[in-house]
């Protein structure tokens, strides 16, 4: 008869299937560079030595999990039509949740000088500033 594994035996377990996991993703990157030439698949410019860092991949049906190994999943993009691919799924009603993109909104403070016509009225009130404007 077998023991059940004890809660510490399962941790350990659980640890290295998501260290595991862990080196899978950063490996398919590895991968993909090996399989397809440093060319962004959207634009077409190149990349390499330094600039390598900028072509990342892209996974087809957008599921980070599926990593075939012939790369039938992946697709090289440089970072800015990367960006253009996920706009275009998420506006066709698609969440990606591994990348939270948050675009910066409208800022509250619509108008920045609005601000500082106050500051500069304060000013007014005190005498003797700033009163070159005068005549
Ligand atoms: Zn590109
Ligand atoms: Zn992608």
């Amino acid at each position: 008869m077998k023991t059940p594994p004890t809660p510490e035996r399962r941790d350990q377990i659980l640890a290295e299937l998501r260290r595991d996991a862990e080196i899978r993703q950063k490996g398919y990157r590895e991968r993909a560079l090996r399989l397809f030439p440093h060319v962004c698949a959207s634009c077409g410019r190149e990349f390499s030595g330094k600039r390598l860092r900028e072509l990342t991949v892209h996974h087809k049906d957008h599921d980070h999990q599926n990593n075939p190994t012939d790369g039938s999943n992946w697709e090289l993009l440089c970072i800015y039509c990367h960006d253009h691919e996920h706009e275009k799924y998420k506006s066709a009603g698609y969440v990606d949740g591994s990348a939270p993109a948050e675009k910066p909104g409208p800022s509250p403070i619509s108008n920045p000088f609005d601000k500082l016509g106050d500051l500069l009225k304060a000013k007014d009130v005190e005498p003797g500033v700033e009163k070159k404007n005068e005549g």
